[in-house]
């Protein structure tokens, strides 16, 4: 059942390795470096390490990584703290014309989020099985103009998450 909803939204999702000047390797993302960093700040507080940033008009308006262990709020994710940032920065909860960079992809209750932001863009990293909104337990973007980006920097986004995991159970 998995597989055969995986391979139907293979179809719907860009796939792209990024060509642009900054990249370094065949699939740098200057953006996703930042939303990485912001995992990495996740990662020494003991959080999962999960990290994301809004950007608009080319300029990052606002990072933020995942604080539920910090805040004791189970709503407290990277994204919904970087929407939250973004719509007080530029004072506006329309965030028409931004993209939102994640590590990884989106929980349901975030993919709302971002529906109700408006955002137009979502770049992510690597898929979450357990609790994806955009391709794995849920398409929630199926029937929005949001446009999807995935697979971008995915080594380094799941090398982050692997090493935390393993690190907890040791
Ligand atoms: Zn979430």
């Amino acid at each position: 059942m998995f597989e055969l909803g995986q391979s139907r939204k293979t179809a719907a999702i860009r796939t792209s390795k990024c060509v642009c000047f900054f990249c370094i390797g065949d699939s740098m993302d200057k953006f996703m470096i930042e939303a990485l960093k912001e995992a990495k700040k996740a990662y020494k507080k003991n959080e999962v390490p999960i990290g994301a940033i809004i950007v608009k008009d080319n300029k990052i308006i606002a990072r933020a990584y995942n604080k539920k262990e910090k805040n004791n709020i189970a709503t407290h994710h990277a994204e919904i703290l970087a929407i939250n940032k973004a719509c007080r920065k530029i004072k506006n909860w329309r965030l028409n014309d931004c993209t939102l960079y994640v590590t990884v992809e989106p929980c349901v209750m975030c993919c709302g989020a971002i529906v109700q932001s408006r955002i137009k863009k979502v770049v992510y990293g690597i898929s979450n099985k357990n609790y994806g909104g955009v391709e794995s337990i849920a398409t929630i973007f199926d029937n929005t103009n949001i446009s999807i980006e995935k697979g971008i920097m995915q080594e380094e986004c799941l090398a982050i998450l692997q090493k935390f995991f393993n690190e907890k159970r040791n």
